[in-house]
């Protein structure tokens, strides 16, 4: 997505060979019409999927998947940290080390919003490890709901989540695919023109 790897280039700042920070835009900050074209382009992807959900995971994960949702015409659920005083029993949990926080977080969903005959897309800001993801596909098998697919706002390529989320033959579409960030420079994959 042009309009993505533009913002990337002009906004990012490569905090080392593996991170990037995107805050003026995703992770802080947010720029709701960027949103708005992330969420249309997710649906064009994913239209014809039959999806019922949206699933996400908290903080940042919820923009795009409120757009996508909106645009889906879906609710979109996100999997919560911490447990809440009114997220008490009656959840689907998941453990999930995160990247960034160097720290593991059980993350949550009530049952009340995940049930067997849902088809649900996955959304989230990063694609790294795959560890967010993996513990979305757990909470989304003990609902017994199908997954439709990943949508990934930012991926980054040379981290091993993407490649292993595939092999699983599970379809995952990143608006914008980081190959390398050495020596501070931010380098795309070539994708598919139609994209
Ligand atoms: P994973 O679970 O795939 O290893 O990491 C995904 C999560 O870690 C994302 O939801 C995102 O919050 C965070 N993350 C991973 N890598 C980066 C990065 O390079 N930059 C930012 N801003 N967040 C990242």
């Amino acid at each position: 997505m042009e309009q993505l790897k533009n913002k990337i280039v002009d906004e990012g700042t490569v905090l080392s060979d593996t991170v990037l920070k995107v805050d003026s835009f995703l992770n802080h900050q947010i720029d709701p019409e960027l949103m708005q074209e992330i969420g249309k382009e997710f649906t064009r992807r994913f239209e014809g999927e039959k999806i019922t959900k949206i699933l996400s995971i908290e903080s940042s994960g919820i923009a795009p998947a409120t757009m996508a949702g909106l645009y889906l015409g879906v609710p979109v659920i996100f999997a919560r940290k911490r447990k809440s005083l009114t997220l008490t029993d009656h959840l689907y949990s998941s453990t999930v080390y995160s990247f960034t926080k160097k720290e593991s977080n059980e993350i949550s969903v009530s049952k009340d919003f995940l049930k067997k005959d849902d088809v649900v897309l996955l959304i989230d800001d990063f694609l790294a490890n795959g560890q967010a993801v993996h513990g979305l596909v757990d909470i989304i098998n003990k609902a017994e709901a199908k997954l439709a697919g990943v949508g990934i706002v930012i991926e980054k390529g040379f981290q091993a989540g993407g490649a292993e989320i595939r092999e699983q033959g599970i379809r995952v579409e990143s608006l914008a695919i980081v190959d390398s960030l050495e020596n501070g420079e931010i380098r795309f994959r070539d994708e598919d023109p139609a994209q």
